[in-house]
């Protein structure tokens, strides 16, 4: 019946609004407590693994721009959700470089040399432009989750110094859970290189259970999937 499916569509919006709500809020009262801008933080939805309909309802309350995880899904979905932009956040192999670099606005999982040559190699070939965020990972804990070094990233700025289609705008970073120390760490290294290049640099940092925290330690973006889009994310 199509009463129910306009009932359904309205309690679905209203929920994600109410998610959306408490996270605002949720950064609001983090700001005050460190004495930071609410408005330099910016909120990221993750849609990965959300339907179409659901994202196309974040889109209608105005964000259009959505972190993803796979090139594979946002090439599908940039077929339905005309108008949304998506920024890479998942990992990203070699042999996908290509497609990322037309299919997303801007990749945030440069977390290898190799890579980065690839990419490098292909902007000036393809003329494309898509601006950059390295993942750093500095505190080398055995985990799955990858990242450069210092060494590399300090490599990476090197090899792209002159490609202007390649801007380097950040780091990103997924610290072990609750390791201030690691957030810490993250902070202090944008902080470096915005001071070894003489430019501004954001740093990603915190999701839907660490948020608090990122922000605390300084953080730019959060990229909030869980508490974004999911029903009774009261967490
Ligand atoms: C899935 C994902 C997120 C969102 O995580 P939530 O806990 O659902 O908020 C953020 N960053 C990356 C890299 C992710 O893969």
């Amino acid at each position: 019946m199509p009463t129910n499916n306009l009932y359904k569509i309205i309690e679905s919006i209203m929920i994600l609004l109410d998610n959306i709500n408490k996270l605002k809020l949720r950064i609001e009262n983090i700001c005050i407590d460190c004495n930071r801008n609410p408005q330099s933080v910016e909120l990221l939805p993750v849609s990965k693994g959300y339907p179409n309909t659901l994202i196309q309802e974040a889109i209608s309350l105005g964000f259009n721009k959505f972190g993803e995880n796979y090139v594979q899904e946002v090439i599908a979905k940039r077929n339905v959700l005309k108008g949304a932009n998506f920024v890479l956040i998942g990992n990203l192999q070699y042999n996908k470089a290509k497609q990322a670099l037309t299919n997303f606005q801007e990749i945030m999982t440069v977390d290898n040399i190799r890579l980065l040559k690839r990419l490098h190699l292909l902007s000036k070939q393809m003329q494309i432009t898509c601006p950059l965020w390295i993942q750093a990972n500095l505190w080398q804990e055995p985990t799955k989750i990858g990242g450069c070094n210092e060494n590399e990233i300090a490599y990476i700025f090197q090899i792209i110094k002159e490609n202007h289609n390649l801007p380097v705008i950040g780091f990103m970073v997924i610290p072990p859970p609750n390791d201030i120390k690691a957030f810490n760490l993250s902070a202090n290294l944008r902080d470096k290189w915005q001071q070894n290049i003489g430019k501004s640099l954001k740093l990603s940092m915190g999701m839907s259970n660490d948020l608090d925290l990122a922000i605390k330690a300084g953080s730019d973006q959060v990229r909030i999937g869980t508490a974004f889009f999911k029903k009774c994310a009261d967490n």
